[in-house]
């Protein structure tokens, strides 16, 4: 029997799984795999993770397996060994623990982003571990590994944590070499509106098209809006033509976006999809650990197992019960287990209260000792202007309501000014702990009702 050259039929059995599954998947998971040996009937097969070899093991061990049969005779079974000196959780978890506290943050206006959504504060689970890997492929192989990068998942998962951690990543690591820019759907849809307005669609081209990476979270907004999809569609041609990196999120499956066209949910698809789930106990209460230690809480970790076992939905929501248990307890000096999940109990009630805006103006009009007609009307006056910021940031934050409508609502302001004053009260509120504090107690009057 003539000797098996193995690397070639490991490329050979890496086309053919090409056919099966998808290019970018195969490049994604198998890329950086190697055939090491056949012992009696097993491959033996080394990979750069545990990730990776749970990942393989789940989704592909079966097609791989009869791929495999098909280029080598007398293949019984595969073995995975797990080559060393590669990142794993524990190690990605120590990271996160020892990093600094920051405290500022000031979103960067060539960019867009948040510098205080890092990988490095980004906590690893079973739920997004897959997207994590997906992440770090994407900024280690700028547009020439995985493009677009379309991850999807609920409300306060971590979509745009991680989005932005990718942009934040590249600008490091190519130490602002890259072009890179994020944008929410929302705000790439509303600068696209102004710029036909105003007659600027080239600057609004240069803006999203003359990057080396962008990045455009919840694009599940660009449901049924023509305009848009179309400049979507010609942007992303441009910019994949080019193999420069595009990273999407959305809320549910392209598949699943209504009022697309085709041609733009094939583009969607056209690269790797991935979703992010609701973190398990384990993660939840990492992320605690972590986020207790960026704000400077000290709470202890039974406080916080309590919040990890009780709010299980989603990771903001996991935060905002963090904040409001703090808070609460800076009048209670020792407190016990039932009085900690009795507040807990409380934040998940009032939490799940659908909040109208109408109360939301009439509590901040309240607490600044203003009339409603203050806050809504179009009056100019110095001592209103605050007051006004801080009733657009809460019916954004806990009314939920868009830019667009938060500007109905005061009388007609443009959207513009919503979003303007939502982001001046949320940096704010990152440096001024008087005024954090202001809105806590806002916060609690409202949810009080
Ligand atoms: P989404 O965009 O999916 O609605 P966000 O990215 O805004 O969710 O996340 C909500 C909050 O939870 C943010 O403050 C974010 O920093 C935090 N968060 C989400 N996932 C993680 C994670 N894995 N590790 C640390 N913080 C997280
Ligand atoms: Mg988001």
């Amino acid at each position: 029997m003539e000797p098996i050259d193995i690397q070639k039929k490991w490329e050979e059995i890496l086309k053919e799984l090409e056919n099966k599954v998808s290019k970018p998947t195969v490049k994604t998971w198998f890329s950086n795999v190697r055939p090491v040996q056949i012992v009696d009937g097993v491959l033996k097969l080394e990979v750069p993770s545990k990730l990776v070899k749970n990942w393989i093991m789940t989704k592909f061990n079966l097609i791989l397996l009869k791929t495999v049969k098909e280029k080598i005779e007398n293949i019984k079974s595969i073995e995975y060994e797990v080559s060393e000196g590669t990142i794993t959780k524990k190690t990605i978890r120590r990271k996160i623990i020892f990093q600094h506290k920051i405290s500022i943050f000031e979103v960067n206006p060539s960019t867009n982003l948040n510098p205080r959504y890092r990988f490095d504060n980004f906590v690893v689970g079973s739920n997004n571990e897959l997207a994590f890997a997906a992440a770090e492929g994407v900024v280690n192989n700028l547009g020439s590994y995985i493009n677009p990068l379309f991850i999807y998942g609920g409300v306060g998962l971590g979509k745009t944590h991680l989005l932005q951690a990718i942009g934040n990543e590249v600008y490091r690591k190519y130490a602002g070499t890259k072009k890179i820019r994020y944008a929410t759907t929302e705000q790439f849809t509303n600068e696209l509106i102004n710029s036909l307005r105003n007659q600027t669609i080239d600057e609004f081209r240069k803006k999203f098209r003359d990057v080396d990476l962008l990045i455009l979270d919840d694009v599940h907004f660009i449901s049924g809006k023509t305009k848009t999809q179309e400049e979507l569609f010609h942007t992303f041609n441009e910019l994949f033509n080019l193999k420069k990196q595009i990273v999407f999120s959305s809320d549910r499956p392209p598949r699943m976006i209504k009022d697309i066209e085709e041609r733009l949910q094939s583009r969607f698809e056209g690269g790797l999809i991935i979703d992010i789930t609701p973190p398990d106990y384990e993660t939840r209460l990492a992320i605690l650990k972590m986020k207790n230690q960026e704000r400077g809480y000290y709470v202890n970790d039974r406080i916080l197992e309590l919040i990890a076992q009780k709010v299980t939905k989603n990771i903001r929501e996991l935060e905002g019960c963090l904040n409001y248990v703090v808070f609460k307890l800076k009048y209670i000096s020792n407190p016990t287990d039932s009085k900690i999940e009795q507040i807990i109990k409380e934040y998940l009630q009032t939490n799940v209260k659908k909040i109208s805006y109408k109360v939301i103006i009439k509590k901040v009009a309240e607490f600044y000792n203003l009339k409603e007609e203050d806050i809504l009307k179009r009056v100019r006056r110095k001592d209103l202007a605050k007051p006004r910021q801080i009733a657009m940031y809460l019916l954004r934050e806990i009314g939920k309501l868009s830019y667009t409508r938060i500007g109905e609502i005061l009388n007609n302001r443009d959207h513009t000014t919503a979003l303007y004053a939502y982001e001046k009260i949320a940096k704010e509120i990152q440096e001024d702990f008087d005024l954090s504090q202001e809105i806590e107690i806002l916060k609690q009057r409202i949810w009080e009702g």
